[in-house]
């Protein structure tokens, strides 16, 4: 439970020091340095207990330019720094093709990453899939359920193991916090994922296995907020733009819902993550049981529990939803423009077009005189 501070708060200097203070905690006010020194020391205590770096690792940070993740690579650069390990680290951006959006966020992260002398890579929905998420996205939607938030994890997800294993990293690093973690623990309960559920956690990921990198999270104990004032305070440049798909998508509902138990019940998300983590351990359990269904896709090689990967899948769906709207399309043009505007009349009947379903559409039937023996083309 915490909560920044505003005029409405009666106490307003810190318990340590009698600075202002800039937000409340379930134990008391913090003022701006102990706030900060607070936060690190959460962050670090977490990346401790739970084992999430190693002194030999080569942590590829997943990026986006947000305030979670800019937080995240900048903690995990100070952490190795800290401790003088070894371990080396990069950012990695995956552009998922959102207009007005991913672009800005983008630009934050290069300055960011310039500033930090942190190397970037980048990957891309249309260099891989030749499809960004806007262009996908209509394609799919018409006749699935599927929104652009399904399509976007799917690929994302993909993109974020290739590409840190190509860059040879041993574990990714993702910039999820507290509030994060509550709202997919609540979606896994209610579609009753029970598998799924068993990858989240502090440090997530089939343990040990080539072809994943394990995934751990740092913020994992850090309400949004904290992570919010936290990353304000030290005057990262973020974006704070929103994804124009975020608000329908089924964790939005969710998102939404939590915020208001939590306005109304402090300590619903502690709450929920504690219980989770006191059930972690079995859950986890059952997951490793499933280690050896891993296969490898057989199209492109990456993990899949099928014979072909979700991401191949999902890129061949798309692909062929494209391949027949230009077919329709292309159809369209034929029958709406060249046939109506008179180019019947002009000759082109005998090169085929007729024959393509125009006459009998009802040009014939409609009293359309034709020379003599073309009347039954039907
Ligand atoms: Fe992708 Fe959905 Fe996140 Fe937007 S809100 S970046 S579509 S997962």
């Amino acid at each position: 439970m915490s909560r920044p501070i505003n005029k409405t708060n009666n106490k307003t200097n810190c318990q340590i020091c009698q600075q202002p203070a800039v937000m409340e905690l379930q134990h008391g006010l913090l003022c701006k340095n102990h706030f900060i020194a607070y936060f690190e020391d959460k962050v670090f205590k977490t990346i401790n207990k739970y084992k999430l770096i190693r002194r030999n690792d080569r942590l590829c940070v997943a990026a986006s330019g947000g305030k979670d993740s800019l937080t995240v690579l900048f903690l995990a650069k100070k952490y190795c720094e800290n401790y003088s390990l070894p371990a080396s680290l990069f950012a990695l951006v995956i552009d998922e093709g959102i207009e007005r959006y991913r672009a800005k966020t983008i630009m934050g992260l290069k300055k960011f990453c310039r500033d930090h002398k942190i190397p970037l890579k980048r990957a891309s929905f249309k260099k891989e899939f030749k499809k960004t998420l806007d262009e996908a996205y209509p394609l799919i939607n018409k006749d699935s359920k599927k929104k652009p938030c399904n399509i976007c994890g799917t690929w994302r997800r993909y993109l974020l193991n290739k590409y840190s294993k190509k860059y040879g990293a041993t574990k990714i690093i993702t910039g999820h916090n507290l509030d994060d973690e509550a709202q997919a623990i609540v979606m896994n309960l209610f579609k009753a994922n029970t598998k799924l559920a068993g990858r989240l956690g502090p440090i997530s990921g089939i343990k040990e296995h080539e072809l994943f990198a394990q995934r751990v999270k740092p913020l994992y104990f850090c309400p949004e907020k904290e992570v919010k004032l936290y990353s304000v305070l030290k005057g990262f440049e973020i974006n704070f733009v929103e994804c124009p798909y975020s608000r329908e998508g089924y964790r939005y509902q969710i998102q939404e819902m939590l915020n208001d138990f939590e306005a109304k019940f402090k300590g619903t998300k502690q709450g929920i993550i504690n219980s989770f983590l006191a059930l972690l351990p079995k859950l986890e359990a059952d997951d490793l049981n499933d280690l050896e269904q891993i296969k490898q896709c057989s199209r492109c090689g990456e993990a899949a529990n099928q014979e072909i990967c979700n991401a191949c899948k999902l890129t061949a769906v798309i692909k062929n939803k494209d391949v027949v709207n230009k077919g329709v399309v292309n159809k369209g043009v034929v029958n709406k423009g060249v046939v109506n505007k008179g180019v019947v009349n002009k000759g082109v009947v005998n090169k085929g077009v007729v024959n393509k379903g125009v006459v009998n559409k009802g040009v014939v039937n409609k009293g359309v005189v034709f020379p003599s023996g073309k009347g039954n083309w039907n």
